[in-house]
């Protein structure tokens, strides 16, 4: 049993610290470790050799040899503490050696060991005169590493608290078996039942460096153990299972055929787990192909789900792949309505509406309650079969609800503990029940499906709050322009009023009653436009592109702010581009960057300024041309400090100012695919100008429209002309 476990430790000690020193030669912890267990290696194979020496110049020859080894233990020990510490003591480290070398050179002769003994039948020294020194040594070592390893555990937290306590109890277990071999030399009859347990130091460390990473070798700890496992509960006992089947069949045991089985039976232990994933990739390749598609397409479908930030594209998308790649026929996603408290279909297939309740469940129904608690997935099959046994009183409308949402899975969508919703699954379509397999790629996509979902659903959260931020900007304008637009209906009402009151008298005036009617008529279509023009911008509206004249919507908005211009007496100067092409544009939108861009001119420009208008085909060609519209005032002009900041949201100079018009302008204009520039000096007034792509570019916007694109993406057309 000694000679076993002797052989254990060599092999265990030696292989652990040539595997940690070569997998980092140049860190000193890894060096001394490895060295360490190359001592306690020597030492254990010296203690074998002992062992079995049969004659006594044979025992003494091996009992010096392998305290060549142990002689080194200490200072090893004492270098490998010091150094995982990251301690420098080099004058105690260079001690230890020398004095270690000094018991070295003493082994050759008898100083160190007189000559050898037999005790129980077993080889033992005596010890010369140096020897009890070595011991004091040994302690010594342990003792002052023990020291600052407890000094060292005392002040580190976490993580190398761990490591340092590790280690620190392994050394222990080390000592203390190490020790035992002792006693015996100085005739104290305690044996030496430790030995073997010097290995259990080097493998407890091992564990150390396995649970807490310590020096990286936790895989081929790992596997090590498996392997050994392996061999002590597969392989011995087929092995004794073919020696004794040889006995029975042949009457007797050959040791060579045995050994190739063993060989045979170690290949097929070794090789089956490597083999077995190619195999089985091969075989439902060839034979289940439709299986295997499946799972890819639950792959790429856990991919797209990262990708896709639309609520609707991505609850479809979830709902398409699942039904299409597990041949399924129905299904549908119900997601929470905060507001409304209720859970409600929000995108589904084939389910049909059997009533209010299959379509809406409330936050309290019984179903969202018990789903909310469960957290799991819900198989209905598996449910009803443990009806009576679950005795849960609310187990019939549990069923009832799923069979009303005709759900034969039900996965709740849950994330950060809130069940935002529940994803059913119908029947399959070929009859086949939902396997394990299923199930469990249906747990993992509804986890992710949820963060999905939540993400999608934020998303949406902060276009609505952009589109409304939006609306607020339009209303800011609006209210600017209402006072002066109320004047501007005023006026020709007044003077409507004042013919209708002449009417009466003057009726049979022909003169009169001709230029009334082209007066009013006039007026009324005056006003009447201009009302329609603010209710229209007034009403929020889904974005819209179609093709529009440029000119023709310039002028409709410099119609509105006409009133404001006369209050300041500013002449507007305009200038429409001759032969403009229709252009592709959400039409309330660009009204919307337009106005944002008269008002602030004007409440730039002092009283009886100008502000000019142009627009024009600014021929760009390629890849496209661009619809110029510039808006220039001779105002107080932008510092230039601020110049970078004024198409932040709510960056504002003004007293009153919401600081979104700017930024809103060019979101708007960059949904266009457009940009606005300006130019402005403090003084001399600013220009701005807006830039309309004439073709819309590839992949930005042809997905929202129906018109042939420029075959380039902005990035490389922006690249072409070198970024603005
Ligand atoms: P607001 O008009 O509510 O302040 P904007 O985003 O429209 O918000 O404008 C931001 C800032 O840009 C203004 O406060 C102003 O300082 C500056 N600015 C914009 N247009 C002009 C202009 N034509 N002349 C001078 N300054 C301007």
């Amino acid at each position: 049993m000694d000679a076993i476990s002797f052989l254990f430790g060599v092999v265990v000690t030696t292989s652990i610290g040539l595997f940690v020193y070569l997998k980092d030669r140049k860190r000193l912890t890894n060096r001394t470790w490895g060295a360490l267990c190359l001592g306690v290696g020597w030492w254990y194979f010296g203690r074998y050799m002992r062992l079995t020496s049969v004659s006594e110049t044979d025992a003494l020859f091996w009992c010096r040899f392998l305290y060549i080894g142990a002689i080194f233990i200490p200072p090893l020990f004492l270098h490998f503490s010091l150094s995982l510490l990251g301690i420098k003591k080099r004058k105690v480290v260079v001690t230890a050696y020398l004095l270690s070398f000094i018991f070295f050179i003493s082994n050759f002769t008898d100083l160190f060991i007189k000559n050898i003994t037999l005790k129980n039948s077993l080889y033992y020294p005596i010890p010369g005169i140096l020897y009890p020194f070595y011991v004091i040594f040994f302690i010594g070592c342990v003792v002052l590493s023990s020291f600052e390893l407890v000094k060292a555990y005392m002040k580190a937290t976490g993580y190398n608290r761990n490591q340092i306590k590790y280690v620190f109890l392994a050394s222990i277990i080390g000592f203390f078996s190490g020790i035992t071999t002792f006693p015996l030399v100085f005739n104290i009859k305690i044996p030496p039942i430790g030995a073997p347990f010097v290995s259990l130091y080097t493998i407890i460390v091992a564990y150390a460096i396995v649970k807490y990473r310590l020096m990286d070798i936790d895989i081929i700890i790992k596997k090590g153990a498996t392997y050994t496992f392996l061999v002590l509960f597969l392989l011995i006992p087929s092995l004794v299972l073919v020696m004794l089947g040889q006995m029975f069949f042949f009457g007797f045991i050959s040791y060579l055929f045995s050994f190739i089985v063993l060989i045979l039976f170690g290949l097929a232990t070794f090789i089956f787990p490597r083999l077995k994933p190619g195999a089985e990739k091969t075989i439902e390749q060839i034979l289940f192909r439709g299986k295997y598609d499946y799972k890819k397409t639950l792959n790429d479908l856990s991919k797209a789900l990262i990708s896709i930030l639309d609520k609707e594209t991505l609850l479809a998308k979830i709902i398409n792949t699942i039904t299409e790649a597990m041949g399924v026929k129905k299904a549908s996603i119900l997601l929470l309505d905060e507001e409304k408290g209720y859970y409600v279909i929000q995108s589904s297939i084939q389910v049909a509406k059997v009533n209010e309740e299959s379509s809406r469940l409330v936050r309290d129904d019984p179903f969202i309650i018990w789903l909310r608690e469960k957290g799991e997935i819900i198989v209905k099959e598996e449910l009803e079969g443990d009806l009576g046994r679950l005795n849960i009183p609310a187990m019939v409308t549990i069923i009832k609800r799923l069979n009303d949402m005709e759900s034969e899975v039900c996965i709740p969508l849950i994330t950060r503990q809130k069940l935002i919703g529940l994803w059913n699954i119908g029947k399959k379509m070929n009859g086949d029940m939902f396997s394990h397999e299923d199930i469990d790629l249906l747990e993992a996509l509804g986890n992710q499906a949820a963060v999905a979902i939540e993400n999608a659903q934020l998303y949406d959260g902060l276009k609505k709050s952009e589109a409304q931020m939006r609306r607020a900007d339009r209303l800011a304008a609006l209210g600017t322009l209402t006072a002066g637009l109320a004047h501007e209906i005023r006026n020709p009402l007044v003077a409507i009023k004042t013919f209708i009151q002449l009417l009466p008298e003057r009726f049979d005036d022909i003169e009169f009653r001709d230029h009334f009617l082209k007066i009013t008529s006039g007026e009324v279509d005056r006003i009447s436009s201009l009302v329609n023009e603010l209710l229209e911008f007034a009403r929020p509206s889904e974005p819209h592109f179609q093709e529009e004249n440029i000119n023709e919507i310039a002028e409709k908005m410099i119609i509105l702010i006409m009133s404001e211009t006369k209050k300041k007496n500013i002449k507007v100067n305009i200038k429409y581009g001759e032969e403009m092409p229709p252009i592709m544009i959400d039409k309330e939108q660009i009204k919307q960057v337009l106005l944002n861009l008269f008002l602030n001119a004007i409440e730039a420009t002092s009283e009886n300024g100008i502000i000019i208008f142009e627009t024009a085909l600014i021929n760009k060609s390629d890849p496209t041309d661009y619809i110029q519209m510039k808006i220039r005032d001779t105002g107080k002009g932008i510092p230039k400090d601020d110049i970078e900041h004024i198409f932040t949201p709510f960056f504002t100079t003004k007293h009153q100012g919401s600081g979104l018009g700017l930024s809103i302008s060019h979101k708007i204009v960059e949904d266009h695919m457009g940009y606005i520039e300006v130019e402005s000096a403090v003084g001399n007034g600013s220009t701005f100008y807006v830039y309309l792509p004439l073709t819309p570019f590839r992949n930005d916007i042809s997905d929202r429209i129906n018109l042939p694109v420029v075959n380039k993406t902005r990035e490389e057309y922006e690249k072409d002309i070198g970024c603005r």
